[in-house]
């Protein structure tokens, strides 16, 4: 929910403040992905249930070992190899079942983590995928990504790990308190009063030392950042002759960075030291204790290697258990930041709605009193009560100035966003009640001239406007788009793969591949948002061939950002401000003498310069 904040008492301009709130991590959504996994996870904690409680029994018997080994040297009689077998054999089975049961969920584990990351990568990615293009505005692609990936990775990582160490550490600890009362109460007694202590002071230090380690990483992205924006500029950098200067910048975050790196490593250092002392008195204090006890028969020397085995136990325990609290805050926090978007519907519904059969469907398009502002700009209004025709197989361009609302009015049609009020009718029925699946993949063909072309094949670049497309219908779209001659050009034809670390096409190819991948739905509708930079001469005229070959027949809408395209359409409208200021052909608008003329008379004066 955005909150508003307005200061009332001085007349600054009313500042918007989007709050984004921290997501809740919400339960039941991860039931829902653990749910299906659910007999090997019980499986996973069972077996790490067993390998928890083997851990208790290992001490205990070390114990029998050594009284075995004390009561030899002291009557110094019968055979020590025969004595020592039964508990030695005894130890080595529990070594292997705790062995195995430690694969075992460690096994079954990561494979509930990994199934459990995967369908929620999915489910999240679909759920991305389904939602409008305000959206889009609204989110910046590389967070999404981020929740894709790291969110997830993390959520997982926690998860396998709460869940092993949690469970282990909490039952060796529970385990192991109860084995140490069971040898020596007095001796427990003691533990009980010096260990919580301590803990507690380690659990102090460590939370300070990882907020030295939080703040040292963010410092180090902050370097990185200043690094990756110089090289990722570095035409910018270069043309300034700014190098000094990034360096200087760039040095003094990495010096930043090194000092606070070097303090993190210098009470790291004090932490490890002070600790190691703290667990080596606490070992010494047992054994002194202990020993009295056993001079005073109390106890057996086993009984201490085991009481002294089984501390240590708990002493691990307990630190891993206050390590594992960071994390499950780490891990709650990604995973309510990959549940966010899942639950989130889109306005605009993809599926749904009529279908216009498609011999009876004429291609009229009718924007009747239209307004409309961008959901991320909603103080500005870019349609005023807009309306225009496009009569079923006729040609409208729309001209005007930059940011006068021209694509606005095709991602209008294209249904990208609904009109704050006033309707956009396909043969007379409200788009709003059609199917938009339909809509897009069937009746209105987009061409954007600045085309954006997938790193895969040339075929299934053409074929990305119609899945089911045969070979023989691609090549056919490509030659209607002056595409094939070309294409077969290459050496691997239409399997040349274009895109990112693929062959690089020159602007007038990339224009006909998008030509190609719009025609091979065979739209009823065109949509031609024109190229703003200038092809040269021999580029434009194939491409304006291909694009008249593709417009015969069809209802199209050219949003047209050069003049010299456009004369031939039968209608040409000009807009200014989010509304039409003057309607007519070519020679009308010229004999008019209006905006039209105006604006034909300036390109020329610039094309002249
Ligand atoms: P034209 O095609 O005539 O150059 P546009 O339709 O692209 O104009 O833009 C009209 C206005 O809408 C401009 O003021 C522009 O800044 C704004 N605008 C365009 N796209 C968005 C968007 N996605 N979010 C917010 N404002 C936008």
């Amino acid at each position: 929910v955005a909150h508003c904040e307005a200061d009332v008492n001085n007349n600054t301009p009313v500042e918007v403040v989007a709050k984004n709130p921290v997501p809740d991590f919400k339960w039941h959504v991860l039931w829902e992905f653990v749910k299906p996994q659910l007999f090997a996870l019980v499986c996973a904690v069972v077996l790490a249930f067993g390998a928890a409680i083997l851990n208790i029994q290992i001490p205990l018997m070390l114990g029998d070992l050594v009284n075995v080994v004390a009561r030899y040297l002291r009557e110094n009689t019968g055979n020590y190899v025969h004595e020592i077998r039964g508990p030695a054999l005894k130890l080595l089975g529990l070594y292997g079942i705790q062995g195995l049961l430690t694969s075992g969920y460690i096994v079954l584990l990561s494979r509930v983590g990994e199934r459990v990351a995967a369908d929620m990568r999915k489910t999240l990615f679909a759920s991305l995928l389904r939602q409008d293009v305000a959206f889009f505005d609204a989110n910046k692609t590389g967070q999404l990504v981020n929740r894709l990936t790291a969110d997830i990775q993390e959520f997982k990582s926690s998860f396998k790990l709460v869940i092993s160490q949690g469970l282990r550490s909490i039952t060796q600890t529970v385990g192991c308190f109860v084995s140490l009362y069971v040898i020596s109460p007095k001796l427990t007694g003691l533990t009980v009063l010096v260990l919580p202590c301590l803990v507690g002071a380690g659990a102090l230090i460590g939370s300070f030392l990882r907020r030295l380690s939080r703040l040292a990483q963010e410092q180090v992205a902050k370097a990185t950042g200043v690094a990756d924006e110089a090289l990722g500029n570095v035409r910018t950098v270069k043309a300034f002759a700014m190098e000094e200067r990034e360096l200087q910048l760039y040095a003094y975050e990495v010096d930043k960075s090194c000092e606070m790196n070097e303090n993190l490593g210098t009470g790291i250092a004090i932490f490890q030291g002070l600790s190691n002392i703290a667990l080596n008195c606490i070992v010494l204090g047992t054994i002194f204790a202990g020993g009295t006890l056993i001079t005073s028969n109390e106890m057996s020397p086993g009984d201490l290697m085991s009481f002294l085995v089984a501390s240590q136990t708990v002493q691990r325990s307990l630190a891993s258990i206050s390590i594992l609290f960071g994390q499950v805050v780490r891990g709650m926090s990604s995973g309510a930041r990959v549940f966010e978007y899942l639950a989130l519907q889109p306005t605009i519904p993809l599926s749904g709605g009529g279908r216009i059969p498609y011999h009876s469907l004429t291609g009229r398009v009718d924007f009747m009193n239209v307004s409309f502002s961008y959901p991320t700009r909603p103080g500005h209004q870019v349609l005023q009560r807009f309306s225009l025709t496009l009569p079923p197989s006729k040609t409208v361009a729309i001209v005007g100035e930059s940011g006068g609302g021209k694509s606005t009015v095709a991602s209008l049609l294209e249904r990208f966003y609904d009109p704050t009020s006033g309707v956009v009718m396909l043969d007379g029925l409200d788009i709003r009640t059609l199917d938009l699946c339909w809509l897009r993949s069937q009746v209105i063909g987009f061409i954007n001239q600045e085309p954006v072309l997938f790193g895969s094949s040339v075929m299934e670049n053409i074929r990305f406007g119609k899945p089911e497309a045969t070979d023989a219908e691609v090549i056919n779209a490509a030659k209607q788009a002056n595409a094939h001659g070309f294409i077969t050009g290459f050496p691997d034809g239409y399997n040349t793969v274009v895109g990112e670390r693929g062959v690089t096409l020159s602007g007038g190819q990339k224009q006909r591949i998008a030509i190609a991948r719009a025609l091979i739905k065979n739209p009823s509708i065109l949509v031609l948002d024109e190229a703003t930079s200038a092809l040269d001469a021999e580029s434009e005229r194939v491409v304006q061939e291909a694009l008249d070959r593709a417009t015969r027949g069809r209802t199209v809408l050219i949003i047209a950002h050069r003049l010299s395209t456009i004369q031939r359409a039968d209608l040409i409208c000009v807009m200014s401000n989010g509304r039409i200021v003057e309607a007519g052909t070519h020679v009308e608008l010229l004999s008019k003498g209006g905006y039209y003329s105006d604006l034909i008379r300036r390109q020329r004066a610039e094309g002249q310069k």
